[in-house]
């Protein structure tokens, strides 16, 4: 009878991620789709013998439930991507500092949270992506250079309720003060080709297509366009060139994609052995290769599509200070008009 009810016990449990039936596992939320995230997770368990337990879902809805789980969260890793939405995460509260010299090791500073809330796991750049046929690199220099009335009806980009594009103006006003990034958006907003409507894939597409002369949208889109089943992506793909810019100041807007340890963890060491893992030379090279990101650890190879981009320098502002004027990004967005 003890051992039936035992059994019924461990049967309901177990069907909820929240009880650990087994010692070694560890339970992931990630915002990251299933195929981005799930091979390397299987590496992780093949090599450790630490069960992987995934729940994916959209990086807000993840957020709200880790909130609205509190304390009794099964959860003990979140993935997500966007300096945003980490320093979103660290501010709910649903985060746990922890310390890993190998992660801090593996994980330049710019790239992690202070307290070791959160680690980025690899990385993203927002450079200019221009029509070949129709734009001269040579014309080409800033972000804010794109407010001159020269590009007027010339450019693509997304919606402001996009967070890259909230994160790309945060990184400005980090650097040139809201005054003078409000001027910009002002000027880079008039010259819209179209409202904004998409996401960053369409923005490559419709340069491509002639709809406009230059696109701002993430490096990881048009490397996959360009290695795309689809001939007519690659073709798309084909027609635009990477400009990087503000290469003689601040550097290209970068951006991450990133973990951290929740708050309610009941497996933190499994969870820490997991994020030292994905900064390993594996995962690494595994995110260049299959998702086109850049790897977050110095020394691990590109891949032949990055590689082909050139280097680049990158913004080294924190990673934090994204999620730091995200408020007033947005408002300032929603003041020049930017849709
Ligand atoms: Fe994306």
């Amino acid at each position: 009878m003890l051992r039936k009810a035992l059994f019924t016990t461990a049967l309901s449990l177990s069907t909820l991620l929240a009880v650990s039936v087994q010692a070694a596992e560890v339970n992931v939320y990630s915002a990251r789709q299933e195929g981005l995230i799930k091979p390397l997770l299987d590496d992780f368990t093949s090599q450790t013998g630490i069960k992987v337990n995934l729940v994916t879902g959209k990086a807000n809805a993840l957020l709200q439930r880790l909130r609205s789980e509190g304390r009794n969260s099964p959860a003990d890793i979140l993935i997500t991507v966007d300096a945003g939405n980490l320093y979103a995460a660290k501010s709910a509260g649903v985060l746990q500092p922890i310390t890993s010299p190998a992660l801090d090791a593996a994980v330049p500073a710019a790239y992690r949270d202070p307290d070791g809330q959160w680690y980025a796991l690899s990385m993203r750049a927002r450079p200019i992506m221009y029509h070949k046929g129709k734009v001269d690199p040579s014309e080409l220099s800033t972000y804010e250079a794109l407010a001159d009335p020269k590009w007027k009806g010339r450019i693509c980009i997304r919606s402001s309720d996009n967070v890259y594009n909230q994160s790309m103006v945060a990184s400005m006003i980090a650097t040139l003060g809201e005054a003078r990034t409000e001027a910009w958006a002002k000027g880079f907003v008039a010259n819209f080709a179209r409202p904004p409507q998409g996401g960053d894939r369409d923005q490559i597409k419709a340069a491509a297509a002639g709809q406009c002369d230059i696109a701002i949208a993430n490096t990881y889109y048009l490397g996959g366009m360009l290695n795309s089943q689809e001939a007519k992506d690659r073709e798309a793909a084909g027609e635009v060139g990477v400009f990087w810019p503000n290469q003689a100041d601040r550097g290209v807007h970068v951006n991450v994609s990133g973990a951290g340890v929740t708050a309610a963890s009941r497996n933190k060491t499994e969870a820490i052995k997991l994020l030292e893992f994905l900064v390993g030379d594996d995962a690494q090279k595994w995110y260049a290769e299959v998702n086109q990101e850049y790897p977050v650890k110095s020394g691990v190879a590109w891949s032949e599509t990055l590689s082909a981009f050139g280097p680049y320098k990158a913004d080294g502002v924190n990673m934090g200070q994204l999620g730091v004027h995200n408020a007033a990004a947005v408002r300032l967005m929603d003041r020049v008009g930017w849709k």
